[in-house]
């Protein structure tokens, strides 16, 4: 059986985590979440006070990238995997409002992605892996054997987005949510290092309309056409 590498790309909050690890558990395949990367550095940056009212000191932040120690490892309590900045468990902190409103502008850096891109090349030489991003068609695997890009309406984006955060962060509003998805994606797909954009061989996939399993069992119909 061939080992592929499959990247799924596409726009904040269109769910591409959840399909990803699906994919990796019904072919015992390893994932990668690329995001919770560029999240961890955002965390960094607040941790050494790089970032002060929205301005990140860039200079400071790349002299000291090689402090940053990223891992995932999974949880047998949560079953799944969970991010690790310098051996502490960072996973629920990277997914506040705070690192969301940050993670973008960090994201543009190009020695950030340098940092980064290099890592996964790594994590993915072997191959039986799932890795979703932003730039993982395009830049980190250009030579993957499924490529995937993800879309939905912002307005639904935000509409999950909100049900997902409002147990663990009661007084985030709707309003923030919506705008934090629109400035990430206007940030991502124009900045000038490897900004988000379609593989021209990537299969589109608009989630708007589709319930988990619809677009699971899609996926998984185009993986399985690869595998033979
Ligand atoms: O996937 P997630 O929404 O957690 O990603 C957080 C941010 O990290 C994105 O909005 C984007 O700015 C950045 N990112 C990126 N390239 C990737 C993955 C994430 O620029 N491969």
């Amino acid at each position: 059986m061939k080992k592929l590498i499959i990247a799924i790309d596409g726009h904040s909050s269109c769910g591409k985590s959840t399909v990803a690890k699906q994919i990796a558990a019904q072919l015992n395949y390893a994932y990668v979440d690329t995001g919770a990367m560029y999240r961890c550095v955002t965390l960094f940056a607040f941790q050494n006070f790089f970032i002060n009212e929205n301005k990140i000191d860039e200079e400071k932040l790349i002299t000291r990238l090689n402090e940053i120690d990223i891992d995932f490892r999974y949880s047998a309590e949560n079953q799944r995997n969970e991010t690790y900045l310098n051996g502490t468990n960072v996973e629920n902190e990277i997914r506040s409002l705070k690192i969301s409103e940050m993670v973008s502008p960090i994201a543009k850096i190009k020695e950030v992605r340098a940092f980064l891109v290099q890592q996964q090349k790594k994590m993915g030489e072997k191959g039986a892996i799932v890795m979703d991003g932003r730039d993982i068609g395009t830049v980190v695997f250009p030579n993957a054997n499924v490529k995937i890009f993800m879309t939905a309406s912002v307005q639904i984006r935000a509409e999950r987005r909100f049900k997902e955060l409002k147990t663990s962060t009661p007084d985030v509003s709707f309003a923030e949510i919506f705008k934090n998805i629109e400035q990430r994606d206007f940030i991502d797909s124009n900045r000038a290092e490897s900004p988000l954009r379609q593989a021209d061989d990537a299969i589109v996939l608009d989630n708007s309309f589709l319930t988990p399993q619809e677009q699971l069992d899609w996926i998984m119909e185009k993986i399985k056409n690869k595998m033979v």
